[in-house]
């Protein structure tokens, strides 16, 4: 069989049903604010599950802009699970906090939450979020679903603004009752390139990740990573623990399948296990993928969803990791791995290009570096650039 695995429909679906949204993150990838004028409507929406539901997706992630926004959201997710796909939505929380509102997700079926968190403490959070008590509203919301027994995730985007608070968050949200924990990779676009400087280093990512990993063992709370790097790190460290690691799917195996399992389910899912809709309908290999016309696959509404998923040249190029370039081509861990596509294109303007966020690839890390005037690298891994003198 041919590795990594690739299913006949995007086993996930995230859809970016609104750019509406009531904060201001910094790291917002949909750099969200107000809807868009050019977003589908309700009835185009409905089409559209229809759409995907026929496709044979397995699972819709709700997410935007914040969904909860959308005045319909409710009948979106009720109607998921009318079509036979598993309801997800990813929030940050604040809506949530009112126990009245979280019942009508629960009550109109929704069975899979992610609730963002950015800090240990208020002042970590709201500062990144732009609005003062969304870390409350945040913490409450996580407090409410775990109540209302829908399946949890919480999720943190790392930088260097908070990677030293990290253990701290997880022994946290493992005391409120959390499923998961993921760390998100930050990836420098939407409203993240203006704090690409942000971006952790290599090094300081492989600690992480080993960290996170060795976590697993300290409760019943799951941690897992968007960083496709996860896979490696985790066979690498070669424990008797039962979590494959990756940020969709961990089923329980025992080592020593864990390696094999691996491979099949194959890191970074673009153009295998995902497909991302934009509020205005556009297609992507992954939310995270920078919105140009080079890496848009079509549009839902008018295109064929299930030729585009077979055959279109991106999505065919992703799933051959043959095409990967410099480290990440010739990595003994690409098809448990492969690089998050995202990344390389984001930083290399190509997608099969090196990811500079992994330890192999630290001399693309320091090339990248050495392209900015002046650059100190501080305690955690971060970049400053000092400007003085110029
Ligand atoms: S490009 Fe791949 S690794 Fe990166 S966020 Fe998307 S699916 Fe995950
Ligand atoms: S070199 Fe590329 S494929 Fe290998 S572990 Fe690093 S990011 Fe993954």
């Amino acid at each position: 069989m041919k590795k990594p695995f690739v299913p006949g429909a995007p086993f996930q679906v995230v859809w970016n049903i609104t750019n509406a949204c009531n904060l201001k993150c910094a790291h917002c990838y949909e750099d969200a604010g107000k809807r868009s004028s050019n977003e589908l409507t309700n009835q185009e929406i409905i089409r559209g599950l229809e759409i995907i539901s026929k496709a044979s997706a397995t699972s819709i992630a709700f997410s935007g802009g914040e969904p909860t926004s959308n005045p319909h959201i409710t009948d979106y997710i009720k109607l998921t699970k009318e079509l036979g796909m598993y309801p997800a939505m990813a929030t940050n929380g604040y809506k949530l906090s009112k126990q009245s509102k979280l019942n009508k997700f629960v009550d109109a079926g929704l069975e899979f939450v992610q609730i963002s968190i950015d800090g240990l403490n208020l002042e970590t959070h709201d500062s990144f979020r732009g609005v003062e008590g969304s870390w409350d509203k945040a913490i409450q919301a996580v407090e409410n679903s775990v109540d209302a027994d829908l399946f949890v995730e919480v999720a943190t985007t790392v930088t260097t603004h908070n990677i030293d608070e990290i253990p701290d968050i997880i022994e946290f949200i493992r005391d409120i009752g959390a499923h998961w924990f993921m760390i998100y990779n930050f990836i420098p676009t939407g409203n993240g390139t203006n704090i690409s400087e942000m971006d952790i280093s290599p090094k300081n990512r492989f600690e992480l990740l080993k960290s996170a990993y060795n976590e697993n063992m300290n409760g019943n709370m799951q941690v897992l990573s968007t960083a496709p790097q996860y896979a490696p790190v985790a066979e690498s460290l070669q424990t008797d623990s039962s979590v494959i690691p990756t940020h969709f799917y961990n089923p329980q195996y025992k080592n020593p399948q864990l390696t094999q399992l691996a491979e099949f389910v194959g890191g970074c899912g673009a153009g295998r296990f995902y497909m991302g809709i934009e509020p205005n309908r556009d297609l992507y290999p992954c939310v995270f993928f920078p919105r140009t016309e080079e890496l848009k696959l079509g549009n839902l509404m008018n295109d064929d969803f299930d030729q585009i998923w077979k055959e279109n040249n991106l999505l065919v190029d992703l799933r051959n990791k043959d095409l990967l370039q410099d480290n990440c081509g010739s990595c003994e861990s690409k098809n448990i791995c492969g690089g998050c596509r995202a990344r390389a294109y984001t930083y290399f303007n190509d997608v099969q290009a090196p990811d500079p966020g992994c330890i192999k690839n630290e001399g693309k890390w320091n090339e990248l570096k050495n392209k900015l005037p002046n650059f100190q690298e501080t305690h955690n891994g971060s970049l400053f650039i000092n400007l003085e003198g110029k």
